[in-house]
């Protein structure tokens, strides 16, 4: 069966790929199973190097990535060569993470006590489509850095750079089978790593449905999983936020990646007396934002990933909204960035969009913000905008969210860790707490009686 690949910009087709199915699923599993017991043993300075060998290669052929990754998702060149950026980082960074993750000694009566940090095996990396590279860089560099081996999945829409970034694994050194690529669909490859007896855990991204699966599949052979799904965070303004740079950065919290983006501050939630003041900033910052040809520098939005998704979008939007901006005219799956007054029972604040369409929610107090940020089953992410620094550590440890920014909306750093509440997900990516969800501790005891 062959995989038609498209540009979500021009609709025209990137790529013809062949579909794998079971068999080729169970083959990269097997592979990976037969690359573990050498890998394991390389030595850490070894490893390490071999990461940072697929960093400054991933850095040789920055713009060559930046360029599929924003044809293929049909995102802005200047948010795909930031993102191809990242992913070096994130590979540099577990270079150096590789030998400074170690086990301890613990007291104990009779003898020396011991942890070991074991790798788990072979992993399955199950990604979406939205932040295609990005999203695999944050799994394959802890679980290569804690010495797994892996299978990568990405998602059937956006498979071209996680394609290229298994060439360059083998390019940087990396044995045979120790980076599996597999381009097929969840339901069948995605399940099949899920169920595989091989496979000793899945980290997956994507929607909240399908990581329920992954919790079903998984209890067969209590396989280990890390799941980052959806999120409706809040995006919190007091009265006696700076409004100016509040309103003028609420549309990038949103609109960013066309609003496909797990963070996006999709709630904007404004004190009731500047809400008039804010409103009016915030629809004039989303009038400003230049939505065009994602290959020109200067544009900051593109189209939705698909046709089908567009559909999905388009139905959350009833009525006549606040405010919404224009798309170019022909081909493509464009979406205007949109605006809509909301109250938190609405349904477009309580399901995710996954699209540039945000909803705007006045509050009256402090209490009040925290309980409509917190009347949501997802927690994932969130902001908080005012001068007052007791209030800002007062809601911050008040919200059920797992990543939180203070006068920013930026949630994601390669040094930090990162992960939902609730039914956003659990497990933490990145910085050094993503090396515990790719390793097992083990306890040895020696007794040293005589
Ligand atoms: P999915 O959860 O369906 O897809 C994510 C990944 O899981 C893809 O690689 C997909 O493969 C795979 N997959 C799908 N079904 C299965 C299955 N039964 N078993 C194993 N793997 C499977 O998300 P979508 O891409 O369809 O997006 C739908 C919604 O999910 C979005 O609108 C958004 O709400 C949310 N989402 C959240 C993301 C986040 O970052 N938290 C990212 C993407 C989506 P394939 O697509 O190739 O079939």
């Amino acid at each position: 069966m062959t995989l038609t690949i498209l540009n979500p910009a021009t609709e025209q087709r990137l790529a013809q790929l062949e579909r794998a199915g079971v068999e080729e699923t169970d083959a990269a599993v097997a592979a990976a199973r037969a690359a573990f017991p050498a890998w394991r043993k390389v030595a850490p300075t070894d490893r390490a190097r071999l990461l940072r060998r697929l960093a400054t290669l991933v850095e040789d052929n920055h713009e060559e990535l930046a360029r599929l990754e924003s044809r293929n998702v049909g995102k802005p060149i200047s948010g795909a060569r930031g993102e191809i950026g990242m992913v070096a980082q994130v590979f540099h960074y577990y270079a150096g993470a590789v030998d400074k993750h170690y086990g301890e000694t613990i007291p104990v009566a009779g003898g020396v006590d011991m942890t070991f940090r074991e790798p788990l095996g072979v992993v399955g990396l199950i990604v979406p489509w939205n932040f295609p590279l990005n999203i695999s860089s944050w799994k394959l560099g802890p679980a290569l850095a804690c010495g797994n081996t892996v299978v990568l999945k990405p998602a059937e829409l956006t498979p071209l750079t996680a394609m290229r970034l298994g060439d360059l694994a083998l390019e940087a050194g990396f044995p045979e089978g120790v980076v599996n690529v597999v381009v097929g669909k969840g339901s069948v490859v995605g399940q099949r790593l899920i169920e595989h007896p091989d496979v000793a855990k899945i980290g997956f991204t994507g929607s909240t449905d399908v990581g329920q699966e992954v919790m079903r599949g998984a209890a067969s052979t209590i396989k280990r999983v890390t799941l980052e799904l959806g999120g409706k965070s809040a995006n919190v303004v007091f009265a006696d936020a700076d409004l100016e740079k509040a309103a003028a950065s609420a549309p990038y919290s949103v609109f960013d990646n066309a609003g496909q983006d797990c963070c996006a501050r999709s709630r904007i939630l404004v004190e009731q007396s500047v809400y008039d003041r804010f409103t009016e900033l915030l629809v004039e910052a989303t009038r400003n934002v230049k939505v065009g040809d994602p290959e020109d520098d200067a544009t900051e939005m593109g189209p939705l990933v698909s046709a089908a998704h567009r559909e999905t979008v388009s139905s959350f939007v009833e009525g006549t909204p606040l405010f919404q901006g224009d798309v170019p005219d022909g081909p493509g799956f464009w979406f205007p960035c949109t605006l809509v007054e909301a109250t938190n029972d609405d349904r477009i604040a309580r399901e995710e969009v996954f699209g540039p369409v945000a909803a705007l929610i006045p509050f009256a107090d402090e209490a009040e913000a925290v309980a409509i940020a917190n009347d949501t089953p997802y927690g994932l992410s969130g902001s908080i905008w005012t001068r007052d620094g007791a209030r800002a550590l007062r809601v911050a440890r008040a919200l059920e969210t797992g990543v939180l920014s203070v006068n920013s909306n930026s949630s994601v750093r390669v040094s930090t860790p990162f992960g939902g509440f609730k039914q956003s997900g659990f497990g933490r990516e990145l910085g050094m707490h993503a090396l515990q969800s790719y390793s097992e501790v083990k306890n040895v005891f020696i007794s040293t009686e005589e």
